[in-house]
Order: C-alpha cells, then sequence, then structure tokens
C-alpha cells in the first residue's frame, strides 16, 4: 500500500460501480485523518492539495508527508492536485511525485480548454500521472450568480464527449448543480445531464465538485448514474480543521499543542470516514 495513481482507484471503481471520496488536506493533522478513516474504513482515499495551500506546504514536504501516511495506514492513496490552473505548478508537481493533478481551465473557451488540458496530459503521461480536468463550470457559492446563470454554465453532454476525444484527459469534472463551498439553499443536481454524459463517455469516470452539503440520497443516486469520485473540502476545512482548533486552543488550559492536533486529527477522520460510508468504498482496499 502507497500512493497510486487516481487511474488505478477510478477503474476499479467503475468495475465495482462506486465511488471514491476526495478530501482537501491543509495541515499534517488533516491529512493524518484521511489516513486513519482511510484505514478504520478499509478503503482507498484521495488526498488533494489545493493551490493555496501548495502555497504554504510546498511540493516536495507534499509528497513527503502523503507517502509516509500512506505507509503508516497502509493505505492505497491518490496525491491529487486540485484545480490548478497554472502549468507550471502542474510541471513541478508531477516532477515531485504527485500521483494526479487537475488542470481547471473550465473558465476558458472550449478550444482553449482543450489546448491546456492536452498540454497537461502529454507531460503527465510521460511519468504515468493521472489528469482531471473540467469541463462547464462549478462555481462558488461566493458567485452570487443566479440560478439560470449557473445553468448556462452546466456540461454539455456532446461537448463531454468532444472534450475527451481532444484531450485524453482519464476523469472529467462536470457542471451538474453542486457548487463549491456552503450552500444557501439545497442543491438541486441535474441528474438527467449525469446520465446523458456518462451514456456518452461510459469509460470516463465522472467527478463531483462542491460535495459539502450534498444529501446523502443524491450522492448514492449520482453514483448510480456514473460518478466516481466526490470531492469534499469545505466541511473539512470549516468543521474539520478550523472549529476544532478553535475550540480546543480556547479550551485548553495546558501548553501543549498536541492536545489540539489529536482533536483536529479524528474530527477530520469522522468526516472522512462518514463520506466514505456513504460512498460505498468501504472495504475496497
Ligand atoms: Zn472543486
Amino acid at each position: 500500500m502507497a500512493l497510486v495513481t487516481l487511474d488505478y482507484l477510478m477503474k476499479k471503481a467503475m468495475k465495482g460501480n462506486y465511488a471514491i471520496g476526495a478530501f482537501n488536506f491543509f495541515t499534517y493533522e488533516n491529512l493524518i485523518g484521511i489516513g486513519l478513516a482511510a484505514q478504520r474504513k478499509n478503503s482507498p482515499v484521495i488526498a488533494m492539495a489545493s493551490v493555496g495551500a501548495m502555497k504554504i506546504m510546498g511540493e516536495k514536504g507534499t509528497v513527503g508527508a502523503c507517502y509516509g501516511v500512506a505507509r503508516d495506514y497502509d493505505v492505497d492513496m491518490v496525491l491529487h492536485l486540485d484545480h490548478a490552473t497554472d502549468y507550471d505548478l502542474i510541471r513541478r508537481c508531477v516532477d515531485n511525485g504527485f500521483t494526479s493533478v487537475m488542470i481547471d481551465a473550465s473558465s476558458k473557451v472550449y478550444q482553449e480548454n482543450v489546448d491546456i488540458t492536452a498540454q497537461v496530459v502529454e507531460y503527465a503521461a510521460k511519468y504515468g500521472v493521472s489528469v482531471e480536468a473540467e469541463l462547464g463550470h462549478v462555481g462558488g457559492q461566493e458567485d452570487h450568480i443566479k440560478v439560470d446563470e449557473r445553468e448556462a454554465l452546466f456540461t454539455v453532454p456532446e461537448d463531454a464527449k468532444r472534450f475527451i476525444k481532444d484531450t485524453g484527459v482519464d476523469a472529467l469534472a462536470i457542471a451538474v448543480g453542486t457548487v463549491h463551498g456552503f450552500y444557501k439553499s439545497e442543491p438541486k443536481l441535474d441528474f438527467p445531464r449525469i446520465a446523458r454524459i456518462h451514456e456518452l463517455v461510459p469509460t470516463i469516470p465522472l467527478v463531483l465538485h462542491g460535495g459539502t452539503g450534498v444529501s446523502d440520497d443524491d450522492f448514492k443516486k449520482a453514483i448510480q448514474l456514473g460518478v466516481r469520485k466526490i470531492n469534499v473540502g469545505t466541511e473539512l476545512k470549516v468543521h474539520g480543521v478550523f472549529d476544532v482548533s478553535k475550540q480546543a486552543y480556547a479550551s485548553d488550559s495546558g501548553s501543549d499543542p498536541r492536545s489540539v492536533s489529536v482533536k483536529v486529527i479524528e474530527a477530520c477522520a469522522k468526516i472522512v470516514e462518514s463520506r466514505i460510508d456513504v460512498i460505498g468504498s468501504v472495504g475496497k482496499l
């Protein structure tokens, strides 16, 4: 058990008709919580570093930490770069041992998205690193755009088929009603659209971003329709790390930060375990 590629886990998930959780980490305790949860559930897991996190952690340190945690907890773990827009950062992550990268050129027009994605695929392929791209655009809650404007950014199924052919990516993030961050009202997923995309690109694992706040039933339905990777970030960041650290520092009378670390690890592990239970990767190591 060690670091594995996204492609490896996705192929297994496609065969078994389940999804694998992808969890953001920002601190070492956060990462340990992910590894611990994977071990407890006997589940493979995807650990994701965002571009913002990379500015703090550095490529080599991130790879070393992730490699060590996967071995300590004896689990299959993907180290994935989330939402990268910068080719140089992607190249550095590939060079240093990431096993998967996401190139997000979803805010660009179709051909520009294809061009940069294909360039990343060509580079990553030399090192056996998997590539996820995004077509359509999954926005953030902070974007304040109206529902009909958001729907205009949903992935067009026929375009997805063309995009896969034009780029050769291993996984595709689709815009079907989820957003990043906390939801102000319950998210409405466009299930017929997920089904149609899966029908047109049946061998490509689909990725759902913005997993925080999506109901268990919606997750299960999306997985039945072809979603194979589900991203959860906000929940870990806010409930797993920030709230727990703040509360623990405020209530602990001692001067040993290790007591806080233990609480953060456990809080992160609990969140990851509950997601693993829902998406069906328990026992899939
Ligand atoms: Zn995302």
